[in-house]
């Protein structure tokens, strides 16, 4: 294995002692806590895990907050009251909806009426607009947890070739767009181009959003490149696996091959996904400062 490991964990750490240390000069000067309201909807097992991991990060960090955890029988109308009231409280600087939601609620216009400046998600078709602008707005949080980790890997972006595979609203696209901010020359490959391996070996930087276990074997790397798997795909183990283990969370990056070509590569899991979660604390500080700031 001759690539560098980047070390998402470690690199939370260091984000959330920065955001902690944030918090508390907020909290001097303004008397109160940033407050980010975390909302699931429904008993999704890996939504629970995932807002309980959220709403305990912001506690440690110093953040305030509620959990509200609404039946899998919500109507659309009662989440949008919440969101509207959430919307209204002052002391609520950040809004999180987990997704997905149960399929008798529109997920784009529950995103919608969450207010842009109160979005730490960043999904909200303002925050959207302003990145594809090259305006700072509030950016998605795994994307901005990847360029951490770009940053981190020492990897050079101006006039880079930058491949992102995959091109959903809140990977894919945001991730592109930051790329394209930092001067990369980016490429965004999806479920129907051609080619795809050869797309992926012309990459400088290849960051891999698709959630398909290992699609990108290590003859699609190119040499000394460095390769940010963003996927989280569970995996059956084959019975009488070690430690009795019946399943493996693995990446869309065929780890093992690809860290022998790459220069730097993240590992699934302790890579991206300690990162996004450090992303969503810093942006929700951001949010409180910014519409704190924008009153005078
Ligand atoms: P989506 O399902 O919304 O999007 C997947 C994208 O991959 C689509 O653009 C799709 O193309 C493309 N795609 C699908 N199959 C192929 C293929 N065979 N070849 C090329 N492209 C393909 O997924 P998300 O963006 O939400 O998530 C992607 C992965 O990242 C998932 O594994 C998810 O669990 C993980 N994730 C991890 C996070 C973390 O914190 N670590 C946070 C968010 C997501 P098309 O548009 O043409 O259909």
């Amino acid at each position: 294995m001759s690539a560098t490991i980047l070390d998402g964990k470690k690199l939370a750490e260091s984000v959330r002692a920065e955001v902690a240390a944030g918090v508390a000069r907020f909290v001097a000067e303004h008397g109160r806590p940033p407050g980010l309201e975390v909302v699931l909807v429904g008993e999704d097992p890996a939504s629970q895990v995932y807002t309980r991991n959220k709403q305990k990060a912001s506690m440690e960090v110093g953040i305030r907050g509620e959990l509200h955890t609404l039946p899998a029988s919500t109507t659309e109308a009662e989440l949008l009251a919440l969101l509207e009231r959430l919307n209204e409280d002052d002391a609520v600087d950040g809004i999180l909806v987990q997704l997905p939601l149960p399929s008798q609620i529109q997920e784009q216009k529950v995103l919608d009426a969450i207010r842009a400046d109160k979005d730490v998600d960043g999904f909200h078709p303002v925050n959207a607009g302003l990145l594809a602008s090259g305006r700072s707005g509030l950016v998605p949080c795994t994307p901005r947890g990847c360029m951490k980790l770009i940053a981190l890997a020492g990897t050079k972006l101006e006039g880079a070739r930058a491949v992102v595979v995959g091109r959903s609203n809140i990977v894919g696209k945001p991730m592109a767009q930051l790329l394209l901010g930092a001067n990369a020359t980016v490429t965004m490959a999806h479920s129907r181009t051609k080619d795809l391996a050869a797309r992926c070996r012309e990459a400088d930087v290849l960051v891999v959003a698709v959630g398909r276990a290992e699609l990108v074997r290590g003859d699609w790397v190119k040499p000394g490149a460095t390769v940010i798997d963003v996927g989280m795909n569970r995996v059956a183990l084959p019975e009488g696996a070690p430690g009795g283990k019946t399943s493996k969370l693995v990446g869309d990056v065929a780890f093992e091959e690809a860290a022998r070509v790459a220069g730097a590569i993240t590992p699934v899991p302790g890579g991206v996904g300690p990162m996004t979660i450090a992303c969503l604390l810093e942006n929700t500080l951001l949010a409180a400062k910014q519409r704190l700031a924008k009153r005078g």
